[in-house]
């Protein structure tokens, strides 16, 4: 029995066999092959190589019947760096004479020459870099067995275990079989543990090494309430576990029975609680757990799930079903957030050297204004079918705000002269995510109809840490007293000027944060669908006084662990049940 630690995402426990994810480049095992074993070694590769020069020849040959023998020129590079010796040569001596694995030999002989590539500075080069990253691959892809394929072949519930998921395989991870998830890598709050902790299952990030400890078949308990996972548990940890499992789905039963309940205090002040979404068929979740509307639809999650950008009629499909889904209530669009972790980085042509201080979200979309245009046309000619609020992402500076409501009033001009019908009263919103905006809140108050406080970055950009970085993440909290401080500055603000504020951050959904928000001066969170019951049944338990009691005693604390301390000491008080703490941040 084993026991790793890592970074709570999404509470639960799991119990299952291990499904070890095999990723490229990440993680190719190294090992010693025997004198007596090479030649059967050399023979694995002989193989492989010949089945992916077999792979690449088919699709050479599509490409031309499909596209035109220019197109298929391409193929033709790669198919003559399969049979360079210069390559071959080195990778036969290390598995030949130096008894490394075939795996190995190949990465490492691949990786040499794509340093080489990209260390010549000009873009060509870096370029024909990612040819060779397919390369290797597609002869990987034959020498380690296709994990992928593996996967969605299995029959029997897994806790899948892998170096790191793109947000684009989380978003593709809501298969039945997959029962919890860990990694080496990622914080609480990446966009990869957002979408996982969507799907409702415990995830734990940032284990290190965990991909080295497990291996594929091993018995595993994954609990996601403190960020641990125990590989080969004995029987009396494994029966320990079973009852913490079976007196959680009881309560969770229990609370999900709440969910048309009210969510107002003991002393009558009511709490709106939205969702926050990725994709329209989560609005069934939403529903059943008693969601009030969206308040977060974080849009550009169907941009990542396909190879092509959507066309506006798609987006409008989107756009329209959601309106149609959520039958009268609430959506709130936030316009596309591409960028940092949501990016394709290794799709730019000049990948970023600080992606979460670069071109992201708001900037990324005023950079790239077809882009951004053919969004906010399929917003406004979804918006005559329900009520709809915009909301621009990352607003930095006041001329930013500006510009992007000068796009959208553009647009609206332009559907007008079409002869679309428009509303004139969309209520257009910002989410303050970083300190300038929080600090400047009142100036931007004077500019739109809502904020929506968005704390997964707010915290990474006042801390200074990124949210996906695991190295790091003791620092990233929001317990930090500057963040709390930001955040009541907002509240603040927003009140005096009459400007409706809203919280979707992570710990809009951590029952630790609740009594706090509310103490605030926060009257409406946005959170996962799941984590609705369990935040509505708090707000049920508690008074106004005694929350804005516990914000003011906090208010007074410089400690973060001190802050954090507390506010669990008085979630316990008021909710012991909900069995052991989870905290989003
Ligand atoms: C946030 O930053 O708090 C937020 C809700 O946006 P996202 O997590 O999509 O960056
Ligand atoms: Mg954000």
């Amino acid at each position: 029995m084993k026991t790793i630690k890592g970074i709570a995402v999404a509470p639960g426990i799991a119990i299952a066999r291990a499904f070890v994810l095999e990723q490229f480049r990440q993680r190719v095992p190294h090992h010693r092959v025997a004198p007596e074993e090479r030649a059967g070694e050399l023979e694995r590769f002989e193989q492989a190589l010949e089945a992916a020069t077999n792979d690449l020849a088919a699709d050479r040959d599509r490409a031309a019947s499909d596209l035109g023998k220019e197109a298929a020129k391409i193929f033709e590079f790669h198919l003559g760096l399969l049979q360079d010796p210069t390559l071959l040569g080195p990778i036969r001596e290390k598995i030949g004479e130096k008894g490394a694995n075939a795996d190995f030999a190949v990465a490492s002989s691949f990786s040499r020459i794509i340093d080489q590539f990209n260390s010549m500075g000009s873009q060509v080069f870096r370029d024909k870099s990612r040819d060779i990253l397919d390369l290797e691959r597609r002869v990987l892809d034959h020498l380690m067995g296709r994990s992928q394929e593996r996967l969605s072949r299995l029959n029997e519930p897994v806790v899948l275990i892998a170096h790191e998921l793109t947000p684009t395989q989380a978003a593709s991870m809501a298969i039945d079989h997959v029962v919890g998830i860990a990694t080496d890598a990622g914080g609480r709050t990446d966009h990869t543990s957002i979408i996982a902790a969507a799907i409702g299952i415990p995830v734990v990030v940032g284990c290190h090494a965990i991909t080295e400890q497990v291996n594929d078949g091993d018995l595993l308990i994954l609990d996601g309430r403190g960020g641990q996972i125990i590989i080969d548990p004995d029987e009396q940890t494994l029966a320990s576990f079973n009852e913490a499992r079976d007196r959680m789905a009881q309560f969770e039963s229990e609370t999900a029975q709440e969910a048309s309940a009210d969510a107002v205090t003991l002393d009558g002040t009511n709490i709106t609680l939205l969702g926050n979404i990725e994709f329209p068929r989560e609005i069934e979740q939403l529903k059943k757990y008693g969601g009030e509307g969206v308040g977060l639809y974080r849009t550009e999650f169907i941009y990542l799930t396909n190879d092509t950008e959507p066309t506006e009629d798609e987006l409008f499909t989107q756009y329209t079903n959601a309106i149609e889904m959520l039958e009268g209530r609430p959506l709130t669009i936030r316009t596309l957030d591409l960028g940092a972790d949501k990016h394709t980085q290794q799709q730019a042509l000049e990948p970023e050297r600080n992606p979460f201080l670069g071109l992201r979200s708001i900037r990324h979309s005023l950079q790239h204004l077809p882009m951004f245009r053919r969004q906010l046309r399929a917003i406004l000619r979804a918006s005559v079918h329900g009520p709809l609020k915009v909301m621009f992402p990352l607003i930095t500076t006041v001329t930013e705000l500006k510009q992007a409501r000068m796009v959208l009033d553009d647009v609206a001009e332009d559907l007008r002269q079409e002869g679309v019908e428009v509303p004139r009263d969309i209520p257009i919103g910002m989410m303050i995510e970083v300190p300038s905006a929080a600090l400047m809140a009142s100036t931007f108050a004077k500019e739109v109809d809502f904020f929506s406080i968005g704390t997964n970055d707010l915290i990474q950009y006042t801390v200074a840490v990124d949210r996906s970085n695991e190295r790091v993440a003791n620092l990233y909290s929001a317990s930090n007293p500057a963040v709390i401080r930001l955040v009541k500055n907002v509240i603040r603000a927003a009140k005096r000027r009459g400007v409706d504020t809203s919280l979707c951050g992570e710990i809009a959904g951590d029952i630790t944060y609740t009594m706090l928000l509310i103490g605030l001066g926060l009257r409406s969170l946005s959170l996962v669908p799941s984590q609705i019951p369990r935040v509505k049944q708090l707000i049920r338990r508690v008074t106004l006084e005694e929350c804005e009691r516990l914000a003011r005693r906090v208010g007074a604390f410089e400690s973060q662990r001190r802050i954090l301390r507390v506010l669990r000491l008085e979630t316990a008080r008021v909710l012991p049940e909900a069995d052991g703490g989870w905290n989003a941040g």
